[in-house]
Formats: C-alpha cells, structure tokens, sequence
C-alpha cells in the first residue's frame, strides 16, 4: 500500500467513524481542523503524509517515511511558496502539517496558521508578550513550537502562559499561566517558555527557562481540554524548612549545601521531552545550576540531583521513576536538556529499546528506556573537562581545572556546548544518528566580585572574558563551529560529518529517500545530503539563517518539505534577516525576491576619553546585564539584538539614557535596567562600548561606503 493510499483509507475510517448513527441525508459539516487523536499520536508513523507533532511521532526521531523527493530526484527540488513572518528576530520553529494545514510558530510566541493547498493565512495568533519580558529570557526571543490534539493547537508563551488554540480558528480556548501568578513579578520567578509542548494520554506537557537567572526547574501536565494543573515535577528541592514535595526532592535534598533556594537552583526543562507509549514513561533533560559557578550555588560541590540529569516519570502520576545525571556538581552551564529520541537498535547483538542523547557536555549517552541503566557514553566533539565516562558508575572522570575554582580554564565544549537544541534525526533505513555538533571553547573565569542579582544573568563568572582571556593565553584556541555529524547510534561513533559551518547548524529531517536535509545556520543555506554517505547533493540559498528544523508531509499525493528561517547572519547592526516559511516541492519554480543590498553602517564611536577605572567598570555591569543579549563584546550574540558598537545612541548619554535607563523601546524588548543600573553605571556601560568601538575601528580595515542601516520591524 502505498503510503497516499494509506492515508485515504485512514481518511475513510474517520469518515465512517464520524458519520455512524447520522442520516444520509445531513450533508456533512466540513472536517474539524487538527482533529488529532490519542490513537493516531500512537500510530503517527503510519501517517507518514501528517507531521502532528514537534518531532514528527512519540520516538521523536525526526524520520519521514516519504520518498518522492529522494537522492534521485532531489536535483528538481525547489520553493513551492513562501510567506513572510512579521519579525526580524531568530526562528526556531518546526511546522506541524495536519489534514491540509501546516502552523507554526514564530518568535515572540506567535501562531501562524496556512493553508497548505494555497499557502494563504488563515489565522495568526499573537499573545502580546509584554516587551520588557524580553529581559527575563536568555537566549533568543524564539520559540521552538506547538502540539495539537483534538482540534486544539498549544503554544508555551516567552512570559510563561501555555495557550490552547482553536485549530479552526485561532482563538485562545483557554491560557493558563504556569507557575504562581501571586509571584509573576517577584525577580526569583524570571520563567519563560521556548519548548514546543508534547501532549500524552490526554495532557498537555511543558517545562520553562530561566536557569540562567534564579528560578527553580519543574515540568508540569495540563488538562488538554481545560487547562488545569494536572502534576508537577521539581527537578530540585526548594527550601528544606518548607519540607519536600516527594521522597524525590527529599533524597536530592541530601546533595545540596547552603541555602542554595535562595537563587532557586536552576534544572529547567526547556526542550527535550519524549513520551515512550510502550514504558508509559515521560523522559526530560534538566539545565544548568543558578548560578553557573558552583563555588556560589553549593560551596561543599555536591552532586545537586536533580540538575543537568535525564529524568523518567510516570506519564499518568508526574511521580519519579529514574534518573540519570549526566553532569553531577555542574559548574559549566552543562544542560542535559538537548533533544532526545527512543528507538530499537542492537547493542553487543542484542535487541534494545533504548532512549538517546547527544548531550551539551560532548558525551553521546544511551540508557535502557525502562530502567535507566547507562549503556554508552562516548564523546563526539571535542571535550577536555573529562577524560570519560565510568561505565561502571556512569560518573564522568572529570579533570580538577576544569572546574575552575583557582583559576581561570578554557572549557571545551564551551558553554555553547557540543550540541544545542537543534533537533536530531535517526534514519532506521541507514542505521545512523545525525546531529548538529558543535566544537566550541569558551575560556571560564570566575567572577570574584559575584553578588546574586535581580536582573540580568546570575551566573557567577565573567561573562565578558572571552576577548581579555586569548588575549593575555595567546596559546589557548577559541573558536565556535558546527557541523552535521552521522553517527551509529549504539556507539556514538562518527561515520561522516559535514564541512565546517560558522556557529550552530540546525535541526535535521531524515527520510526514507535515503536523505538528511538540515540548514547550515549563518550560512544561510537549506541542504540536503546523502544519508548514507554524507555527500551534499541539494542546496538552497535561505538569505538568512537556517536553525529551525524541516518537516516533510504530504498532500494531494505530492511530498513537501517547509522548514522556517529567520536569524542573524554577518553583517552587524539589524541586517534584515528575512524570517520566513519555505515550502518545497519538486518542480518547484517559486523564486525568492532579490536580496536588498545591505551595508553595514561603519563603526563611528565618539572620542573614548573616560578613565581606565570607568571603562572597567561599565565592562563589569554590561558583562552582567548587557552581554546576554548584545553579546560578550558589543555584538549580537546568536540571535539578532543590534550590535551596540554601532548604536548611534554612543554619540549622546542622554539618548543612551532614554533607552537603558527609561525603557523607551521597551515594547520592543529592551526593558529598562534602572532597578540595577544608576546614572552612573549607564555612563560607564557607554563608556566600555564606546572604547570596544575605537578598539574595533583600530582593527578594522577601512569600510565601504555605507548606506542607511534599515530599521528593525519587531
Ligand atoms: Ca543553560
């Protein structure tokens, strides 16, 4: 059967289903939209022509069984249509095709819905996240997607709502915020939510972000159809004096010292969430300590469960069955929270059922989905803070420096980890694993003068030292770069990897066309290679960057493949990055409109005449409130927020001022920082990049003639 025939009987089913016990004569009302069942997320692989949910079926294995577009035909791929976002920022969405309509969402937590026959609108959902919210959000406005069930689509919002959708129309059907609405505004409660939900056996599943500033983690199910709390989990205990919420927390209590509740603890759980119908278990990475540096989280360095661990719970209860934590006392921002998958692949010739993950520290991890139980821990970047994994207690052998504690030590991966968020794909048809991996370092220097803060990052080191650190250890290598790498699954062993890409690559798609299609980040490319071989056999010029991961589905018996692109590429302060969806089919002739020719305004910083003391200072407090978002040293940092270097608001303090201090653009994401920031510290931030400016047009060849730098539209 072939797989479009495949569908149309399941299309009759329901049909059948719909109209049992209706008069013939009652002409059928048109077909609810995204009307996704409990049994067909169970049986989604036998839907190859539907994507319903963020990894494309519960394995999560990104695998479409489609193979029209294949190694053959690929060469005649091209844009079926395109539709505009209306955003500058980074995308990081995957789409979800179901029944005739592909949704999506977009940064800043907003909802398109198309129909995929026309790529007209049909509805767009936006749910006004206030702009000074961008302050409490680490790493990009972005949000990573949506699930669906039962007519209903769901999106977590940046300032912590999960809203369910009318699929038909757009219009919220109900929106809950997810943590204590009594402490919105308490700075020890800076949630927000880039995950994509999953939805299991009738609830809605979620985590935020936030461990980057002071927040406790936890995942909680929802009610799909009304929203109430149905469980949560905390993945650290919170203060002893209040007493434990489980035997869970209590047992994790004992490897914390300190009052380590005071900043919250961190373990968010901000992406990867599998559920595993055949274990009924809900798997979960948790992120990073608050703060980073352990010295000032825990001084005694115990293990602190639950953090940077993979976690089993019981899908119904929300009650804990295992764990495995793949970085005990982290101290490095070594989330264990990048994507997952099960699968059946053989180990040492036996048949197991196995959950998956390519982990942020450099390690490829295999445990028993049932029981936890370490299989495999190999590095697949490079890695230099451990010299492996004991199989025996399935600790690292962590190297002493590396911890930092008396000084500083360039840590490989860096905090940019050995792999992000970006999806992976799993092909069983070639056997392989293929991930975006990232070789990255990231020099970490303790921050002496740490005092836990209320707005901005709370990580105890010195977020700025990149730039100083390989100037003063001209030995030590930096770098960040990223490739797509083909692994076997049981070892984690490479078997290809692409060319070098700058940054990041994206999320991948395999297919049963005997391909892997992946965006290449900045590189601004859509590509597809031979799964098999790795060889590159398709290209498309994006025009701006491509993270987000693709889909593939089918309509009127012709496959699709609709990816989002949208992120900062080379250029400088707001290059338009053309965020957009693309949908590809082969034949198609659609042409991108021309690339507006772009120059970036030449770096012309006033005259840097403050004192050395002012410039240090105001490089300390833009280490801490600036840098997340602006980047280590004025640029923009993986996302697009203007690079400061070339603001024209250096050419005046009280023009800084209305922004830094006044909060004039807040509603475009720059909050007011006059809560940590006096008239004084404003000056001196100013300073600092003013005299980074100069550094840099010291540096910098002379530039071409500019053009009018063109305005942000967020
Ligand atoms: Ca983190």
């Amino acid at each position: 059967m072939t797989n479009r025939t495949q569908s149309l009987g399941l299309a009759a089913l329901l049909l059948s289903v719909t109209l049992a016990g209706c008069k013939p004569a009652v002409s059928p009302a048109p077909p609810p939209a995204a009307q996704v069942t409990a049994d067909r997320l169970v049986k989604a692989e036998s839907e190859p022509s539907q994507w319903m949910t963020y990894n494309g079926s519960y394995s999560e294995q990104r695998f479409s069984r489609l193979k029209a577009i294949n190694t053959d035909t690929i060469k005649s791929l091209g844009l079926a249509w395109f539709a505009d976002y209306d955003t500058n920022l980074q995308q990081a969405g995957a789409p979800l095709f179901i029944d005739g309509v592909l949704y999506v969402s977009t940064a800043w937590s907003k909802v398109y819905a198309y129909d995929a026959r026309s790529g007209k609108q049909l509805w767009q959902y936006d749910p006004k996240v206030p702009g000074e919210w961008a302050a409490k959000v680490c790493c990009g406005l972005v949000n990573r997607g949506l699930a669906a069930f039962e007519g209903k689509i769901y999106v977590g919002t940046l300032d912590g709502r999960l809203v369910a959708l009318d699929a038909a129309t757009g219009k919220e059907a109900w929106s809950t915020l997810t943590f204590d609405a009594a402490k919105k505004d308490d700075p020890l409660y800076r949630y927000s939510i880039t995950m994509a939900p999953r939805v299991a056996k009738g609830k809605v599943i979620i985590g935020a972000s936030g461990g980057e500033f002071s927040v406790r983690g936890w995942i909680a199910a929802f009610d799909a159809s009304t929203g109430k709390e149905a469980w949560r989990f905390h993945t650290v205990p919170g203060n002893p004096a209040d007493g434990f919420e489980n035997e869970a927390m209590k047992k994790a209590a004992t490897t914390w010292s300190g009052d380590w509740w005071k900043l919250g603890g961190g373990g968010t759980v901000w992406d990867a969430a599998v559920y595993d119908p055949s274990t009924n278990l809900l798997y979960f990475g948790t992120g990073n300590g608050t703060p980073w540096n352990q010295t000032y989280r825990d001084p005694k360095g115990g293990d602190n469960l639950y953090l940077a661990s993979i976690i089993a719970l019981n899908v119904d209860t929300g009650e804990y069955v295992w764990h495995y934590q793949t970085t005990p006392a982290d101290t490095w921002d070594y989330d264990s929270v990048s994507p997952m998958m099960t699968a059946d692949i053989e180990i040492d010739g036996q048949k197991r059922h196995v959950l998956i993950q390519p982990c942020k520290n450099g390690f490829y991890y295999v445990l028993d989905a049932a029981s936890g139980k370490l299989l495999n821990a190999t590095p697949f970047t490079t890695v230099n803070w451990a010299k492996g994994v004991d199989m025996k207690t399935g600790r690292p052998i962590v190297v002493p420096a590396a911890r930092y504690e008396k000084s500083a030590f360039n840590l490989r991966p860096g905090v940019q980890g050995g792999h992000g968020w970006h999806a992976n794909a799993y092909s069983p048809d070639t056997g392989l694993i293929y991930v975006a991996t990232q070789d990255a370092a990231f020099p970490m220097v303790p921050d002496a003068k740490f005092t836990p803060s209320t707005v901005g990052y709370n990580l105890g080191l010195d977020f700025t030292a990149p730039a100083t650190y390989y100037q003063k250890n001209p030995k030590e290598q930096g770098g960040f770069v990223g490739y797509l790498q083909a692994m076997d699954p049981a070892t984690g062993k490479q078997l290809w990897r692409t060319k070098e890409n700058q940054g990041p690559t994206g999320g991948a798609l395999a297919t049963a066309g005997g391909l892997v299609i992946q965006g290449a980040g900045s590189d601004s490319e859509l590509r597809a290679y031979d799964a098999k071989s790795g060889q590159q056999l398709w290209s498309f010029a994006t025009q701006t960057a491509s993270l987000a991961p693709p889909i593939s589905y089918e309509l009127d018996g012709k496959q699709y493949v609709a990816v989002s692109v949208g992120g900062a590429v080379p250029g400088g302060y707001y290059a338009p990055n053309y965020s957009r969806l693309l949908v590809f089919a082969l034949d198609g002739k659609v042409a991108l409109p021309p690339v507006v020719a772009y120059t970036p305004p030449p770096l012309d910083p006033p005259a840097s005449t403050a004192s050395a003391d002012v410039i240090a200072a105001g490089h300390e407090a833009y280490g801490k409130y600036c840098a997340a978002c602006h980047g280590q040293n004025g640029q923009t940092r993986g996302s697009t927020f203007p690079n400061l270097m070339l603001t024209p608001l250096l050419k005046s303090q009280a023009d800084f001022d209305q922004v830094v201090l006044k909060g004039v653009r807040s509603a475009r994401g720059m909050a007011s920082f006059a809560a940590v920031l006096k008239p004084e510290d404003s000056a001196a931030v100013r300073e600092y990049v003013i005299s980074i400016a100069n550094e840099a047009k010291a540096k910098a060849p002379p530039p071409p003639p500019a053009s009018a730098p063109k305005q942000a539209h967020e």
